[in-house]
């Protein structure tokens, strides 16, 4: 689970040193393994893969699946791990041919949207002097053996806010002298919804999501307390703020009515995430020659889930692509992410590790 992946990083670590690869710990459980190549050269690339589970309890009766009770690798991030350690593995025999240092990031926390923050906050050591960086993604939307790579907005932002509403008790025969949280509670999630389908442009996508509601203490008691989550997530840094603002007045506002209080705290999970176009048609051209250019779709639908890659591409230029892991003929590759019975036809973990090996060649080769 993110920032406990111990065994993780104790096992990422173990591979490395058989590689004979540099290593080190940047905060408690992520590591960066630098492969200085053999020919003298200041240019550096960095690989990214992130490794962190779930607490998702998986479907029984894997011979692979998690020994650890209600905790899964249920989004492909050990996947992400096991091509990463792969691209170690192909780049380290071609050690002394190399022209300068490639990054290994094995990012923890991204599930909570943490450890890119971390690893950018440490970037001399997790970046160092890399200036471009490759990530990749499982998606079991796309078909095995295909990548998809598209120009543009590829994830939306991911913001979490929890709403607490301060009312006051009272006896449920005395509503007039009590503030009925709860009540209040329920107008802001109503009234929420109409911020998506009234104040904002329809064309543009926009999730407004309340996962989660608790208020009262029994049944024949106006509730004094209430708290409210939800996510936001938008494709534009403009909608994000407005729609956030929007949410801000709409709490105050309805507790105002009814003299209430309403207090949000925010928390920042993830920037959108945006594939520059020039960086994107790089990596077209190698993952081209890696899988047949018949192989790569530029025309992936965007899913407004969230990836904290977006920090690296705010200190360097990077490109985040998607390599697809559903087979119709291989039973579960093709549920989606987050989902107890989530899997990834293994065959493509080859394409993954071969690309990231490839790009970072190309990187380093480049005049
Ligand atoms: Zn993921």
């Amino acid at each position: 689970m993110s920032f406990q992946e111990y065994r993780t990083s104790e096992r990422i670590e173990e591979e490395l040193d058989k590689l004979g690869i540099r290593h080190y710990r940047v905060s408690e459980t992520g590591v960066v393994g630098v492969l200085e190549g053999g020919i003298p050269s200041k240019r550096e690339v960095a690989l990214r893969a992130d490794i962190d589970a779930l607490p998702i309890e998986e479907i029984e009766g894997r011979a692979y699946g998690s020994e650890n009770k209600g905790v899964m690798h249920a989004c492909g991030h050990d996947a992400h791990t096991a091509m990463l350690l792969g691209a170690a593995k192909l780049l380290a025999v071609q050690g002394k041919e190399l022209s300068g240092t490639v990054r290994f990031l094995f990012q923890p926390a991204e599930e909570i949207g943490a450890g890119g923050k971390v690893f950018c906050h440490k970037k001399n050591e997790t970046l160092g002097n890399a200036d471009r960086i490759l990530g990749i993604h499982c998606a079991p939307d796309l078909k095995a053996g295909t990548v998809g790579i598209k120009k543009g907005i590829n994830n939306a932002s991911v913001d979490h806010f929890t709403i607490r509403i301060a009312g006051r008790s009272s006896h449920v025969c005395n509503p007039e002298k009590g503030i009925d949280a709860l009540y209040i509670a329920s107008q802001i999630v109503v009234t929420l919804q109409s911020i998506v389908s009234r104040m904002t442009s329809p064309i543009e996508p926009v999730i407004l999501g309340v996962g989660k509601l608790r208020a009262g203490t029994a049944y024949n008691i106006v509730a004094a307390d209430a708290v409210l989550e939800g996510t936001t997530r938008n494709v534009s840094d403009e909608n994000r703020r407005r729609v956030n603002k929007l949410i801000e007045e709409t709490a105050h506002s309805i507790a105002g009515i009814y003299g209430a209080s309403a207090g949000i705290e925010w928390e920042d999970f993830a920037s959108v995430l945006v594939n520059p176009d020039e960086t994107c048609d790089e990596a077209i051209a190698v993952v081209k020659e890696t899988v047949g250019s018949e192989n790569v779709v530029t025309n992936r639908k965007i899913f407004l889930s969230g990836d904290d890659f977006c920090e690296y591409q705010k200190e360097i230029e990077g490109v985040y692509v998607y390599l697809g892991t559903g087979n119709p003929d291989k039973k579960g590759t093709e549920n989606p992410y987050h989902t107890f019975d989530f899997d990834i036809d293994e065959d493509v973990l080859e394409i993954g590790a071969a690309i990231y090996a490839n790009y970072a060649k190309w990187w380093l080769d480049r005049e």
